[in-house]
Formats: structure tokens, sequence, C-alpha cells
């Protein structure tokens, strides 16, 4: 295993760091030149979630999409985590460290690219915390709510809308 997969077609065009794809939602420094892998751009967040975008590709998400989501995220129904359609799904779970279960604890401090830049409470109680297992939640469609227990993050909420299956991914141990 080399950890780093073939790139489906429909995303040969965006921009690769270390061989990988960057997700459309993740945020670039200043002056363009350092991708922040793992991180999320708050505008970049809101236009995937309310505007059904996948975060991988940036497309409109069709019939059936994923929301990749922690153990914790299944106790409210939610995550933070914009979803994804099923082809970004596929190369995310073989392409994302996290993902694959081949990082197994979060960065112990934040990215210096990032000096200055606020992070998220939710980024500071997971910095080097050991990491939780990954889910793909598989939806027809979700809400866009507050996080009950972090208000003033939006998140993608299964709790209306029935999803159609969770799915462990594999052990990250
Ligand atoms: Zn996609």
């Amino acid at each position: 295993m080399t950890g780093i997969p073939d790139i489906p077609v429909h995303l040969v065009g965006r921009p690769r760091a270390g061989g990988l794809v960057v997700p459309w939602i993740t945020p670039a420094t200043r002056d363009g030149g350092l991708y922040l892998f793992g991180k999320i751009g708050n505008l970049a967040q809101y236009r995937c979630l309310t505007r059904s975008l996948c975060q991988v590709c940036g497309r409109r998400l069709g019939v059936r999409a994923v929301l990749f989501a922690r153990e914790s995220d299944l106790l409210h129904q939610c995550t933070a985590e914009p979803a994804v359609c099923p082809p970004c799904a596929a190369y995310s779970r073989r392409a994302c460290p996290m993902l694959a279960g081949r990082r197994h604890r979060y960065r112990a401090g934040d990215h210096p690219g990032l000096a200055g830049t606020p992070i998220a409470a939710d980024q500071v109680l997971r910095q080097a915390a050991p990491v939780e297992r990954w889910y793909a939640v598989w939806i027809r469609d979700y809400d866009v709510v507050d996080h009950p227990a972090q208000p003033g993050t939006l998140t993608a909420s299964w709790q209306r809308i029935p999803p159609l299956r969770i799915r462990p991914l594999a052990a990250t141990a």
C-alpha cells in the first residue's frame, strides 16, 4: 500500500498536494502556498452545507450522499463536516489519513500556517486526543442546524430525515 490512491476522473482537475486531491473545502494559507488539510474554512463550510455541495469536488450533491461522522457525532445525529458525493466518498476513504485509519492521533499543535487564526472550540478539544472511530452515514438529504452541544457551529443533521444506512469505517487501532 503506497497510501496514495489513484485520482478519480472527476477530481483530475483539482489541485493536489503530496499526491492527494485538495478538497474544495480545504483552506489555503493567505499567500495560497500551503493547503491546510483537516481544516474547514467557515465560509466554504457554510456554502457546502446550505447549497448542498460536495466538500471534496464542490459539485451539487445528487440523490445520495455520505456524511463522515465520528462516534460522538452519532449521539447528536449531526456533523460539522459537510457531505460528500459517493465517488468522492470512495476516494476520501482511501486518501484521507483519518478516514483510512492511518493516523491514530490528532495533530498535537496547530498548523504553523494558521498562526493568529482562531480555531473552533471542538478543534481545541480534539488536539492530541486519540482518534475516534469514523462512520459513513448514507443520506438522501439533511437539515442544516446549529450543533446542540456547540452553539454557533453549523452542522448537517440526519435527526429529522432518517439515513439510508450507517456503516463503521475500518477500525483505527
Ligand atoms: Zn464530490
